[in-house]
């Protein structure tokens, strides 16, 4: 832990870093509360898998106010107004959507289950967005019925939701957001065309009583600003159209994407350089993985984004600014950056043939998915060994590392990932920052292993650890 910290603090890092100089290790970046329990109170750990099983998710919901706090105050910084969603198919916890509404922001839900989850927590209706693009007619009706932001991703869903207004007959007019497609993403299958984007706009302009039009949303795939900006420049004349219509569009949402960093960004190029065929039990090196040590942090990455040039003279912001247009983003993996860790427990080591060493946990491809993709979660565990008086002298080995899955390819890693001593039968390893997206979302039982537990992690008067269940309500029988 000393070693972590002096490490972090020469790197002058924000999150403390363990300290390993060689080129094919990647270690994580880790929040001090989570560097603290890991490092700190490795037994707390053990107990809690002793207790809970393996793999357990661990999940830290202040950290996602953290999160908050520091998005608001970059985009405070900016003087415009502005409106965070949290996204939150990026995690089923529940306590991380409690925690997003207890700091006081919205939530982007994409089915009854993640509005239920927010309802629960307190949300006001009003402040739910949802932009899935498949909602169902009782989808639709909870939205209405809760006053809340719909953002509408084709002709064919305003069809369906004006038969449905007609027929419910709210006092309010239903409120809405028409999702555009941007020129960059032509073949995808969400949000409108330009043509689809005029209709729809007219339509609005004839139906003020039912609806009420609050502006543009999109959403697009990859990670780069520069990408939003040129969606934002291409809305510029249907904000003026809309006007024109005499409608009053008052926001643009740039959905989410705001990258994460996993791991240091010059630690990262390092590793990228030189890794190699052989560092991977296929063979093979994949041909894609998400920018696990981007150059940009979500907060450096929203300043370039309004500082860019918009139309005329003006930036993004100063665009914004003076059309009076509320900048409204839906993050989910940033917002959950940090608050989670997913831990296995080891089961043995085996020898295959050519000296290859496959490491055995419980767990599965489903806890931490990223070979389902195609890719790798370029992230080292870190492993937390039983103490043992016997310790033998420790050699460092390389292993992949499999669950208890009987596919051939269904592993964890196929990289072989560098081990400073042989695992042994009932030591840890710990997957950090799993919360965004790589800890439950293909979770399944698999052979029957029932879904793993979920702790929220909390801290009691006296400053001492807590835990309480964070399961979703759907498994609450099973584990009570
Ligand atoms: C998934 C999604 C988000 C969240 O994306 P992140 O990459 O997790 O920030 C926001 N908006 C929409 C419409 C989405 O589909």
């Amino acid at each position: 832990m000393n070693r972590a910290r002096s490490a972090a603090q020469r790197a002058g890092s924000e999150y403390i870093e363990s300290e390993n100089d060689d080129a094919k290790t990647i270690p994580p970046l880790l929040h001090p509360a989570i560097a603290k329990l890991i490092f700190e109170t490795p037994d707390m750990l053990r107990s809690l898998i002793g207790r809970h099983g393996s793999p357990l998710n661990l999940m830290w919901p202040q950290i996602l106010a953290e999160n908050v706090e520091s998005m608001r105050s970059t985009l405070r910084r900016q003087g415009l107004p502005f409106a965070l969603f949290y996204g939150a198919k990026a995690n089923k916890s529940p306590a991380l959507v409690r925690a997003a509404v207890e700091a006081g922001i919205g939530v982007d839900v994409s089915s009854v289950y993640e509005m239920r989850d927010a309802l629960q927590a307190g949300i006001d209706g009003r402040m739910l967005c949802a932009t899935g693009p498949a909602k169902t007619r009782a989808f639709h009706a909870a939205l209405i019925a809760n006053d809340a932001l719909i953002a509408v991703d084709s002709p064919e869903e305003l069809d369906d939701l004006e038969a449905l207004v007609c027929v419910i007959a709210a006092d309010h007019p239903t409120r809405v957001l028409l999702r555009y497609r941007p020129h960059g993403q032509a073949s995808s299958r969400f949000g409108m065309s330009v043509e689809a984007l005029v209709s729809c706009l007219q339509r609005l302009a004839a139906m003020k009583q039912t609806f009420a039009f609050e502006g543009f949303h999109f959403h697009v795939g990859g990670y780069r600003y520069e990408a939003r900006v040129e969606a934002i420049r291409e809305l510029v004349e249907f904000i003026d159209m809309a006007r024109g219509l005499g409608l009053a569009p008052s926001m643009i949402d740039i959905g989410g994407g705001l990258p994460v960093r996993y791991v240091d960004a010059g630690r990262y190029t390092a590793f990228l350089r030189a890794q190699q065929p052989h560092d991977y039990r296929t063979g093979k090196v994949p041909a894609s993985f998400y920018p696990y040590g981007g150059e940009l942090g979500a907060q450096a990455w929203l300043d370039r984004l309004l500082a860019s040039p918009c139309i005329g003279q003006l930036s993004v912001a100063r665009w914004l600014g003076e059309n009076g247009l509320t900048l409204a983003i839906e993050p989910g993996r940033s917002l959950a950056d940090q608050t989670g860790i997913s831990v296995f427990r080891v089961t043995r080591a085996k020898t295959l043939a050519g000296g290859v060493l496959a490491l055995f946990v419980e767990g599965s491809s489903f806890s931490a998915c990223e070979t389902w993709f195609a890719s790798e979660f370029l992230v080292d565990p870190i492993l937390v060994a039983v103490p043992r008086n016997d310790a033998p002298a420790s050699t460092p080995v390389r292993a992949f590392i499999a669950g208890h899955s009987c596919l051939d390819d269904d592993v964890i890693t196929h990289r072989l990932v560098h081990f400073p001593a042989m695992p042994q039968a009932g030591d840890l390893l710990v997957y950090a920052n799993t919360a965004g997206y790589q800890m439950d979302l293909l979770e399944n039982e698999f052979h029957r292993h029932p879904m793993p537990r979920r702790l929220a992690v909390g801290r009691d008067a006296a400053g001492g650890t807590t835990t309480s269940p964070d399961d979703c309500k759907e498994y609450w029988d099973d584990f009570s």
